[in-house]
């Protein structure tokens, strides 16, 4: 084997040495650019990667419908993490538990030397969005309970099915590599990765390849729209008294609390207008008559670049310790629950995994599919464009002045790190509100298996390329030094006394998660969540 290596090094060297000096020489290009093309080794092994996950369909989808089955909020992620951890041991990966100190949180390894690649997918539900999969209205197989409206029951599906299509190869050939699985545990409170980061896991991981639910097949490089987010809870501290008797003997907490809200409300109009920011009251007090003494708020701030994010968060301190001297209490502690930074993704990798992404195409979708689509968008008041047909081009970076901010995801805080592009499917349904019941609808039926089946095969490929061309690790740390992180470096959002919030969650969970178990996909007795459920596929409803 070690002959066949040394003459495909030999190949690429001679293909693409000249190439570059002769860029260099009359254009200055720098070294990370242009697309590295497949030798006919490559090209091969691309091919039956993808002819394995194909054969694999099945074994995804059961993935997919066994945790969108579970649909728990992150930090509970109890069953979702057991089944996982189970299914890669069972596949020959050693798995570590309870990594940085996050019970719900693992990192599994199969391989060994370089390059070291760690593949990355959210796990988390979302509260309140409970919803049987094919049935196109509001529909809760459990009231109240969280549900997978957001789709993070597909990405882990997409990794290691991958992952196994190539490992079965790396086996067979002798390819050197180390594939590391973890999973983004509570990303939905941008909860853990920075802990990932502080505790060290990436620190000798060459590329890391994330992936994420999406309504199209793509990837972009660069700084990403959206935003980073700090997640930080005020914790004031009055003193009871007889709200009636005596209400002048008592300071409220809960004052201070409505006092912060009200100052940030006005203040909101003078903020820049891509920035977000939102909040719940955490705890509110015990009863009415009595004058509340402890209180807290839970804020998001979030902003498109960190400087403006800090920013942010500073003026959120003011007001909540002038909401405490209004109120005569004191802001007696805050915590921040989560933090994720502005994402920025990888050149290198992102254009090679564009070109993979050429060759898989999207899903052929079945009438069934475009009808189920077009009713839930029609329910929800969307136009009725159905499912994506047509891959959109690989995503540009957005400079800051366009960027009208948006979501997060703490993926940022890998990418910071270490090169990292986000793989977008097509599991999910277009125009949807997201965090809602209606982005739970297509996450167990055949749009979520083919967009993972999808994903998995240029998921797969990108990782040959990566496993055997080293110049495309080089040129991605080039582009990681000397321009992502020229002007800016990674400096945590977490601050040293912060933990992982890993209480989060569990009153909810202890609320529901007995009524849910009686939903756990069963795959011994049915080959779908859809069959189990008796659910007819597309449900829609009665014109
Ligand atoms: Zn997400």
């Amino acid at each position: 084997m070690r002959i066949v290596s040394t003459f495909v090094l030999v190949l690429l060297t001679a293909f693409t040495a000249p190439r570059l000096a002769a860029q260099q020489a009359e254009t200055q290009t720098p070294a990370h650019s242009g697309v590295i093309t497949d030798s006919e080794r490559v090209a091969r092994l691309k091919t039956e990667v993808v002819a394995e996950v194909e054969r694999m369909r099945d074994f995804t989808q059961q993935m997919v419908d066994q945790i969108f089955s579970f649909g728990e909020l992150g930090f509970q992620e109890i069953e979702t993490h057991r089944y996982l951890v189970n299914l890669l041991r069972q596949n020959g990966f050693e798995v570590e538990e309870g990594i940085a100190g996050i019970p719900t949180a693992f990192m599994a390894s199969w391989g060994s030397g370089k390059p070291v690649i760690a593949l990355g997918s959210d796990i988390d539900g979302i509260p309140q969005s409970s919803q049987k999969p094919g049935v196109a209205y509001r529909d809760p197989i459990v009231e109240g309970a969280p549900g997978h409206g957001e789709g993070h029951n597909s990405g882990q599906a997409v990794n290691i099915t991958a992952a196994l299509a190539l490992k079965k190869i790396m086996e067979r050939d002798k390819i050197p590599g180390t594939i590391r699985i973890w999973p983004g545990t509570a990303e939905e409170l941008v909860g853990t990765k920075a802990y990932f980061i502080r505790a060290g896991l990436f620190k000798d991981v060459d590329v890391a390849l994330f992936t994420h639910v999406g309504r199209n097949l793509g990837v972009s490089w660069g700084a990403a729209g959206g935003t980073g987010l700090v997640s930080v809870e005020y914790q004031f501290e009055g003193e009871t008294a007889h709200s009636a008797g005596a209400p002048w003997r008592g300071r409220s907490a809960l004052d201070a609390v409505e006092l912060m809200n009200i100052g940030w409300n006005y203040r909101r109009e003078h903020l820049p207008l891509e920035h977000r920011s939102h909040y719940i009251v955490k705890n509110g007090g015990d009863q009415p008559n009595v004058v509340p003494r402890t209180a807290s708020v839970w804020y998001y701030f979030r902003q498109t670049t960190y400087p403006k994010l800090m920013d942010l968060w500073k003026i959120g301190d003011e007001i909540a310790e002038a909401a405490a001297q209004m109120s005569g209490t004191k802001l007696v502690n805050t915590r921040v629950l989560g933090s994720a930074w502005p994402r920025h993704f990888n050149k290198v990798i992102a254009e090679a995994t564009y070109e993979n992404i050429k060759q898989v195409g999207l899903p052929e979708w079945s009438e069934a599919d475009q009808t189920l689509a077009k009713a839930v968008q029609r329910e929800l008041g969307s136009p009725e464009q159905g499912l994506a047909t047509r891959l959109g081009p690989l995503g540009p970076p957005l400079p800051d002045a366009q960027n009208r901010g948006g979501g997060s995801d703490d993926i940022g805080d890998i990418s910071w790190n270490v090169p990292t592009v986000t793989l977008s499917f097509p599991s999910n349904i277009p125009g949807l509100p997201g965090h809602n019941w209606a982005d739970s609808i297509a996450m167990a039926t055949p749009i979520a298996h083919k967009g993972a089946t999808a994903g998995a095969k240029a998921q797969a490929m990108t990782l040959v390329d990566i496993l055997l061309k080293p110049e495309i690790v080089e040129r991605a740390w080039d582009y990681f030094n000397t321009v992502q992180t020229k002007d800016m470096k990674y400096q945590p959002l977490i601050r040293p006394q912060d933990q992982p919030a890993i209480e989060l969650n569990r009153d909810i969970m202890a609320t529901y998660r007995e009524e849910m178990r009686k939903y756990y996909f069963d795959p011994t007795k049915y080959k779908t969540y859809l069959e189990q459920l008796g659910i007819e596929y597309p449900t829609i409803r009665k014109q």
